[in-house]
């Protein structure tokens, strides 16, 4: 499945950014996700939820900000909404359309609950 995928891959990072950052324990996260990707946000968060479970995000909440789609004109240069994946000039019916927004996926942000400071971390590294 598409979501599991995506979700494994953010789990990764996710890990990783806490990891250098000293975090404990991750409350929520913001991902951006465009159109494009055909992505199910209801499916993409219990994904998450379920990745979760024992991480560093264990019980945060997935905020998901979907971004529309973009279009430039290869022929006159305009940029456009596209709608549902309608790939045509408005100015000069061209089809020739490059894809400026909407490819999005990443992690927008995510907040720590607790930073763990570096004497915790000895503290807990002496046990
Ligand atoms: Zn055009």
């Amino acid at each position: 499945m598409h979501e599991t995928a995506i979700v494994s891959g953010l789990m990764r990072i996710l890990e990783q950014k806490a990891a250098r950052n000293g975090v404990a324990h991750i409350s929520s996260v913001l991902l951006k996700v465009g159109r494009l990707q055909a992505v199910e946000p209801q499916q993409l968060v219990a994904c998450f939820e379920m990745f979760a479970e024992g991480t560093v995000a264990d019980g945060a909440e997935l905020v998901i900000y979907v971004v529309g789609v973009r279009g430039r004109c290869r022929a006159c240069a305009t940029e456009f909404d596209v709608p549902r994946f309608h790939f045509e000039c408005p100015a000069c019916a061209g089809s020739d359309i490059e894809v400026i927004q909407g490819q999005e996926l990443y992690i927008e942000s995510f907040e720590a609950s607790s930073v763990s400071s570096v004497n915790n971390v000895k503290a807990r590294a002496d046990v």
